[in-house]
């Protein structure tokens, strides 16, 4: 296996800058570099698991913080009106970043089903 970074262990490592919206022992939160929504935050573990098919039992508790995070942000920005969490997974499904995130939009109508 690969020992490069990925661009978001060098962003957790401030190696490459990006607006941090929240950090604790186990994730982060940055805000999209290409926003698709008034607000589209990042929400990215710290320990590297690669995508959602690639995750096992050891990621329960890690991803489970991720969603936890992720609702605890929404309350804190006040985003009452609706938001939607999104994970890419594969790249017909737009996955760029190999580095399991969570996708936090909010702040327009959200079309469904989503294309
Ligand atoms: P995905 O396509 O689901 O893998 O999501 C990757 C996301 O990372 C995209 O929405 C990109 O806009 C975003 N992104 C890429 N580079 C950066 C960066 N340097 N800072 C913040 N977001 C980034």
């Amino acid at each position: 296996m690969s020992t490069a970074k990925t661009l978001f262990q060098k962003i957790a490592d401030r190696e490459i800058p990006a607006e941090f919206i929240h950090e604790d022992d186990l994730c982060f939160a940055i805000r999209d570099i290409n926003p698709q929504a008034p607000t589209h935050l990042l929400v990215i573990p710290k320990r590297l698991i690669p995508r959602v098919a690639e995750s096992s039992s050891d990621d329960v508790d890690v991803l489970g913080h991720l969603v936890v995070t992720s609702g605890k942000i929404a309350r804190d920005l006040g985003l009452a009106n609706g938001f939607r969490l999104v994970i890419n997974n594969g790249k017909q499904a737009g996955e760029t970043v190999p580095h399991l995130h969570v996708h936090l939009l909010a702040g327009r109508p959200m079309d469904w089903p989503p294309g």
